[in-house]
């Protein structure tokens, strides 16, 4: 190319990539940078949330609202349980059928349409997320309780995840590639097709950005979805069905169906018109999905589960960037991220004075409280299982000899009474007791000392798990040896803004190994969208 003409190609793309990234407003989870501007808006949103609350939803199909013969379930808001968010069908195993049939008609077009005008359609929806993130980031408060700068920094990554699976697909030039030729008058091809129908199954707390990543990496590849969010967040879920629908995504391609797993959960596992299923959440759950989902042949489960995340600080840490790293990832949306460090291995040596700068940081920072609030960092957790889940795991710590360094209780004053708040806990315990194995997903952290950074890499790799985990070293072989040995998908050296959180569409991929994910292939990164199709060679003659 002459140098001018690429010099025009390279200030066009700089000028291509510029006005992409101005239309993103950059809060992230690592920055949570909240504008003046922003908090003005969400106060205005919260407002006029706060008067819808208690409205009736409906499923819906073919782009039709589906009032469901199986009656109506009232979420209560974990903040106040006093309050209703909303009202929303338990979706029968009929429904989910209709929606299945549906999804199957629409296939062909939808599978046969040029990428490129899929891609125009998608990239409208993200848009539209964006215009309405201060309304969608307020209903989360109430839904799920989450504060509104993590809010509006998952709503973000949700349009920032339609956008970035297009522009995988574009990069590949929707995936049709041509292989060496056989011959004279003959070519070759290597083409990644759809499958056709996709279950789309999601957890409640990321409830806009993994259901909408699942949903958009389904979609970019031609098929179509039924998709069936968490019980305890549809609001959001029907914000990701009213964006794809408003944004011209046809009739059929997506369809909303809220419900129990034992009956929406039940059918897409079961029914043969399911060609692929993805599913984020628990490892339980996962697992039975992963072995139930194919019968009579071989059909994609993506399961995506849970995780038992740890943070190694060995001697030569940076204390205070360990500390607040820590801090960071245990106590960011609660304890509540797949993400989320629940275990920690320091160094004897820097023991006590990471634990005072850990402490110290919770003190300062973490204020618990109602999530609508700007100081607000910790909201309430999900449900009265998690505060169980919380009290019983602070009453073995105890049992078992473990040191209470912060929290460890409910709490039951004033209005977070009607709520289900809880005190961030930092225990130091025996590192054999089960608490270091079994994913809790509240806040509660465990501590212990180890003696070398060998013991700490041993000791973090000893779990079923393999999401994320962390280091804080100075020692350069230190850092290498953990990241070609720590067990886990996702890791992090020395990481002020988080221990083992923060990832973010194409710039930090997010997938599990071992009983943390099924496929090797993460989530916000380059290699997702293939997994939703599959390859057709084809020899052409003539
Ligand atoms: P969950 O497993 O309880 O539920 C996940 C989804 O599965 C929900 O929509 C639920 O209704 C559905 N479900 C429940 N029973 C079902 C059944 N029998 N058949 C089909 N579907 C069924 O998980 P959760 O409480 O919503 O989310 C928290 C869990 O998710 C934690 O373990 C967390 O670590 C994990 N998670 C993992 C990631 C990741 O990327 N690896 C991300 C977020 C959350």
């Amino acid at each position: 190319m002459p140098a001018k003409k690429s010099a025009v190609k390279r200030r066009s793309t700089r000028m291509v990539k510029k006005a992409a990234a101005a239309k993103i407003p950059r809060i992230t989870y690592a920055t949570l940078a909240i504008t003046p501007e922003d908090d003005k808006k969400y106060d205005e949103a919260i407002a006029a949330v706060r008067q819808e609350l208690g409205r009736h939803f409906t499923n819906f199909v073919n782009g039709e609202p589906r009032p469901s013969s199986g009656g109506e379930n009232p979420h209560a808001s974990p903040v106040d349980t006093r309050v209703v968010v909303s009202y929303f069908p338990k979706g029968t195993r009929e429904d989910t059928r209709a929606a299945i049939q549906v999804a199957h008609e629409a296939f062909g077009k939808w599978g046969a349409m040029d990428y490129r005008d899929r891609v125009k359609i998608l990239r409208r929806a993200a848009d539209l997320m964006i215009e309405r993130r201060y309304a969608i980031a307020a209903w989360m408060a109430f839904e799920v309780g989450k504060n509104r700068a993590e809010a509006l920094a998952e709503v973000n990554e949700a349009a920032e995840l339609i956008r970035y699976y297009c522009e995988r697909m574009e990069f590949h030039k929707g995936f049709v590639l041509p292989l060496e030729s056989p011959g004279k008058g003959q070519k070759t091809v290597s083409v990644l097709r759809p499958y056709g129908v996709w279950a789309v199954i999601a957890p409640w707390n990321f409830p806009m950005a993994l259901a909408t990543g699942m949903s958009a990496g389904a979609l970019v590849a031609g098929n179509t979805v039924v998709f069936k969010p968490s019980s305890e967040s549809p609001v959001a879920g029907y914000e990701i069905y009213r964006a794809f629908a408003d944004a011209g995504v046809p009739r059929g391609v997506f369809n909303l169906m809220v419900g129990p797993g034992a009956t929406v959960g039940a059918e897409l596992q079961e029914n043969p018109g399911v060609d692929g299923l993805i599913f984020t959440g628990s490892k339980e759950v996962g697992m039975q999905v992963y072995h139930h989902f194919a019968k009579n042949y071989p059909k994609p489960v993506i399961a995506e589960m849970g995780g038992k995340n740890p943070a190694i600080v060995t001697a030569s840490a940076d204390l205070d960037e360990a500390a607040e790293g820590v801090m960071r990832a245990a106590f960011g949306f609660d304890g509540q991220k797949c993400s989320a460090c629940s275990r920690v291995y320091v160094d004897r040596q820097v023991k006590d004075k990471f634990l005072d700068l850990l402490v110290d940081y919770t003190k300062n920072r973490v204020v618990v409280g109602d999530p609508t609030l700007k100081p607000t960092f910790m909201g309430p957790v999900i449900n009265q299982a998690a505060v169980d889940t919380y009290l019983r795991a602070a009453d073995e710590a105890r049992r078992a000899g473990g040191k209470f360094l912060h929290g460890g209780a409910q709490i039951k004053t004033g209005e977070m009474q009607y709520g289900y708040f809880v005190e961030p806990a930092i225990v130091e315990l025996d590192k054999k007791h089960h608490l270091f194995q079994e994913e809790l997903f509240v806040p509660f952290l465990v501590v212990d000392a180890v003696d070398s950074f060998d013991e700490a890499l041993a000791l973090a790799n000893d779990s079923e798990y393999g999401l994320c985990a962390g280091i804080y070293s100075r020692d350069q072989k230190e850092i290498d040896v953990f990241f070609d040995n720590i067990q886990a998908g996702v890791t992090y050296s020395n990481r002020r803004a988080g221990a083992t959180t923060g990832a973010w569409p194409g710039v930090n991929s997010f997938g599990g190994w071992k009983g943390s994910g099924s496929t090797g292939k993460s989530a916000l990164g380059p290699y997702y969208v293939q997994q939703f199709m599959r390859e057709q060679s084809r020899w052409i003659v003539g």
